[in-house]
């Protein structure tokens, strides 16, 4: 039996101890150990490493505190568009949704699209049109709004015009003088993933996001591309977040899981020359988190912060949000 275990990310940025207070700190660490804990349940009752992300996954989305689903940041037109992925490492079976701006819980379309689709990836109405079709709840765009994602978005229209990482545009209005700045240092978000490894030993990854604040209509990120933000085989699972232009041109998550193949690297080998060596040679910022087989799990990120957490079947649940 192995010793199942899941790691999940709330993103990655420019999160720094000096730009939180206790009290937004604590709101953060409890959120991720909720579901920390919720996922683990599920491995500990001999649930898949499949159900597992895919509920971490859900339940990040229905935080407001994290850029996926409910609390999404808005593109550069004041809209919403979500993407997300899901991936099963026994089959290589994999599900994902771009561009969605109607579906509660775009991971829950996305592992639809792993059960009862032949395809992989649907874009916009038609994947909203199939989440439906498998009962799954549609919302009006309102639903995603939080007063923080929009206040964080016109400063990123104002002052730099450029797509930004949701924690660096956080970070952007941390440095404005108190009283003048609607959005505060506590105000962080971000993208969230889980990976897991459960009891028999399979791998799976999910990842969701809204993409980064004030991006071009249309745009696509790494999130729902399957081997780029979210990635699973028999040797790794693997969800990233970070600039993903980057991450779609290093094939980052694929890359850690083909290190591990074809070049014999261990886990950790794989996912630090990602992060640490190939996506900052293209300017890339983030990180990732992986698992492999035997049940070692890796979080590496080249930015000040990740929120992030482990959790072990029959131990006790650790996050970490600063480098
Ligand atoms: N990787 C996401 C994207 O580019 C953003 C993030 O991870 O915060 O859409």
């Amino acid at each position: 039996m192995q010793a199942a275990v899941i790691a999940i990310h709330g993103g990655a940025g420019t999160i720094t101890r000096a730009a939180m207070d206790a009290a937004r700190e604590r709101e953060y660490i409890e959120a991720l150990q909720h579901v920390l804990q919720a996922g683990q349940r599920i491995l500990a009752d001999g649930g898949s490493a499949l159900d597992a992300v895919t509920e971490a996954v859900r339940l990040l989305e229905e935080c407001p505190l994290f850029n996926a689903g409910k609390g999404a940041v808005l593109t550069h037109a004041g809209t919403y568009e979500l993407d997300a992925a899901v991936m099963d490492g026994a089959t290589r079976d994999a599900g994902a949704v771009a561009c969605v701006t109607r579906l509660r819980n775009p991971v829950l379309a996305a592992r639809a699209v792993l059960d009862h689709s032949e395809h992989v990836l649907f874009a916009g109405a038609g994947a909203e049109a199939f989440a439906q079709a498998q009962g799954l709840e549609l919302v009006p765009p309102g639903y995603y709004f939080t007063q923080a994602r929009h206040d964080q978005w016109q400063r990123a229209r104002g002052n730099t015009g450029m797509a930004l990482l949701d924690h660096d545009a956080a970070a952007l209005a941390a440095q404005q003088p108190q009283g003048t700045d609607p959005l505060d240092a506590d105000s962080k978000f971000g993208t969230v993933g889980a990976v897991a490894c459960d009891s028999r030993g399979n791998l799976a990854a999910a990842t969701s996001t809204g993409g980064v604040t004030n991006k071009q209509v249309g745009r696509v990120g790494d999130t729902p591309l399957i081997g780029a933000g979210c990635y699973a085989d028999d040797m790794a699972a693997v969800s990233a977040t970070g600039t993903g232009e980057m991450f779609i041109r290093t094939v980052a998550a694929h890359d850690v899981a083909a290190q591990m193949r074809y070049a014999g690297l261990p886990l950790e080998e794989a996912a630090r020359r990602v992060v640490m060596e190939k996506l900052p040679a293209i300017g890339g910022r983030g990180g990732l988190i992986a698992v492999d087989r035997a049940g070692n799990v890796t979080l590496p990120f080249n930015t000040e912060g990740m929120y992030r957490g482990v959790a072990r079947v029959g131990e006790a649940v650790n996050v970490s949000i600063y480098g």
